[in-house]
């Protein structure tokens, strides 16, 4: 069931930790027109997705709602809201600011945990054995090696981009 918002648990300052990332810097612009709601393709195969709901979630202060929320990782990042909304808030781009605002508080949905280590692991989203490699082979199609160095330099450059975008 979902918890009452009440004074008590909400973060009156997480508007401005909002603004303060990169994405979230127009959030202030929204009159609550649900043109980014209607818009939405994944509004139409669930009802409950709503970003215009999250967006005053955010305003009003409803931090652990909306870090928690498995919603925020449900944008497909379509840009049709962006496209439409005329505020020009970017609500992809706000999506996307949610989301490392999670990242970095330790919120991260367990899927996408599961796809870091193995990303960590070998480079990949899927392990690539001599298995996978004999039916590459057999298809007439290229093997692959694993790439780990590579997908462990590309998540160390994103670490020092998050951390500069935190200055
Ligand atoms: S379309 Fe823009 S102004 Fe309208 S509710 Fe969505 S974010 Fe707010
Ligand atoms: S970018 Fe995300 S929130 Fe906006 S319309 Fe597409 S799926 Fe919906």
């Amino acid at each position: 069931m979902e918890e009452t918002l009440t004074e008590k648990n909400l973060d009156l300052k997480f508007k401005y930790q909002v603004i303060k990332e990169k994405g979230g810097e127009k959030l202030f612009r929204c009159f609550s027109c649900a043109t980014c709601t209607l818009s939405c393709p994944v509004h139409v195969v669930d009802e409950e997705f709503n970003p215009r709901r999250i967006v005053r979630l955010t305003l009003i202060g409803a931090k652990e709602e909306v870090l928690k929320s498995p919603f925020i990782w449900l944008c497909s990042a379509c840009y049709l809201c962006s496209e439409r909304c005329p505020q020009d808030v970017r609500i992809t781009d706000l999506m996307t600011a949610l989301k490392n605002i999670a990242v970095k508080e330790g919120v991260i949905p367990p899927g996408l945990e599961a796809q870091l280590e193995l990303l960590k692991a070998h480079g990949r989203l899927y392990e690539i054995g001599d298995f996978e490699n004999k039916k590459r082979a057999k298809q007439g199609v290229p093997t692959l090696t694993e790439m780990k160095e590579l997908a462990l330099k590309v998540l160390d450059v994103a670490e020092l981009l998050n951390l500069k975008g935190e200055k």
